[in-house]
């Protein structure tokens, strides 16, 4: 069984086809954010590009999401800042800031610029919460701390972080568009098609498959393990409580209404973190179950469930994605594991991988380095 999200309803309109006869130079393999981003670069820059999706656009993660275009890491700043050290941590959030500024100028009426809450659920999250903001201004970042929420968040949650460049995605459409944008710019795109990357031909293969990696690529199998989330939408609410991506628990609890009202809210993995290590695109009970006790908790009784999903992302052993040369081969190359928090930084790394094919040295490559793990050879 698999699921199909809400936001891939949405009708599609058929890509451009300018058709590329014969080889490409560079194939890309996947349609989701990394690989349309990917494509978009190389075909600006005059390089023939062909992306085999195996599905439709979107498929994957990129249409399955919750729809946050967060800056930063899958890890908080501070997390990273002691992780990566001040110089390396920065560089990453600078990334990911021109990224979500260029998401904003490319996604239209995909994205809105709400800004998002962080929220603590009990005192310890409330102190390392305080550990961000205070990295975050040291840095020179902008974040406001909130200690006194209002209406609902008030009796839930032990104050919050507000974020006020993040915003809001309708992501299958804004990765839809994204693909539309690479199509008009050259590449040739292709849907249903799924390919293997060592059989492909081009002169350069780049795997953009994020959860499902390592079945292209089973060298990556320790480095990139497949990760599910679980999301789910209700009929539209009465009133607009959450206009704004909201998390808590540090990312296992988040939420947000759309402008109809629909609340759509996910997370819950932590109830059963191991059946949740998986590929199989599926919704189970346990954690479908959790997420409903959550809305309960959130606004007093859960209201009709309209839509159910699952989607698969990539997590990697140090929270930060891998996107370069695949050690050891002269023509695959990789851009994923984006530990959840892929949305932005898939438009980044999509352009990075594509930039250091044409044999750029971007300096945030060296952050994503994919010869940092050792590899089952
Ligand atoms: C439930 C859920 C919630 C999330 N919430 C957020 C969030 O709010 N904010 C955030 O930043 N990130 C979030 N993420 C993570 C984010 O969605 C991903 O990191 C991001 O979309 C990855 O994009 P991608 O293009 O690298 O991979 P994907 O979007 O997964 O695309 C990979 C594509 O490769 C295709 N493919 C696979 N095998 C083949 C083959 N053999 N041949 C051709 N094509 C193939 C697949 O069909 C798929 O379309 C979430 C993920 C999930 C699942």
């Amino acid at each position: 069984m698999t699921t199909k999200s809400f936001w891939l309803e949405e009708p599609v309109e058929l890509l451009p086809r300018k058709g590329m006869a014969g080889t490409p130079d560079v194939a890309v393999v996947g349609g989701g954010v990394t690989g349309c981003s990917c494509a978009l670069t190389l075909a600006e820059r005059g390089v023939r590009v062909r992306l085999y999706e195996a599905k439709e656009i979107a498929a994957g993660a990129s249409g399955r999401n919750g729809g946050f275009a967060l800056r930063g890491g899958s890890r908080p700043y501070d997390t990273m800042r002691s992780q990566l050290g001040a110089e390396r941590a920065r560089a990453l959030w600078e990334l990911s800031e021109r990224a979500l500024e260029r998401l904003s100028g490319l996604a239209g009426d995909a994205f809105r610029r709400t800004g998002s809450l962080r929220l603590a659920a009990d005192d310890e999250e409330r102190s390392a919460l305080r550990g961000e903001v205070e990295a975050l201004e040291r840095d020179g970042f902008a974040v406001e701390c909130v200690d006194v929420l209002d209406g609902l968040l008030a009796g839930l949650f032990r104050g919050a972080i507000f974020h006020p460049y993040d915003g809001a995605l309708q992501p299958a459409r804004w990765v839809r568009r994204l693909a539309r944008q690479a199509a008009e710019a050259g590449a040739d795109i292709v849907e249903q098609e799924p390919v293997q990357p060592h059989e492909v031909e081009a002169d350069a293969v780049v795997v953009a498959a994020d959860g499902l990696t390592s079945q292209l690529v089973p060298e990556l199998v320790d480095a990139v393990r497949p990760t599910r989330g679980q999301v789910l939408v209700t009929a539209p609410l009465d009133r607009l409580l959450f206009d704004r991506p909201h998390y808590a628990r540090y990312g296992y609890d988040y939420w947000r209404q759309l402008p109809d009202r629909r609340l759509v809210i996910g997370g819950s993995r932590d109830v059963s973190l191991e059946d949740e290590e998986t590929d199989l695109d599926e919704t189970t009970d346990v954690v479908q179950t959790s997420i409903e006790q959550l809305v309960e908790r959130l606004i007093g009784q859960v209201p009709t469930v309209t839509h159910r999903w699952a989607g698969i992302w990539g997590t990697t052993p140090d929270g930060l994605p891998l996107v370069g040369r695949l050690p050891g081969s002269e023509r695959v190359w990789i851009a994923g594991g984006y530990s959840g928090h892929g949305n932005v930084l898939g438009l980044a790394c999509g352009e990075l991988v594509a930039r250091a094919i044409l044999g750029e040295t971007p300096p945030e490559l060296e952050l994503f380095e994919p010869a940092r793990f050792e590899l089952e050879l």
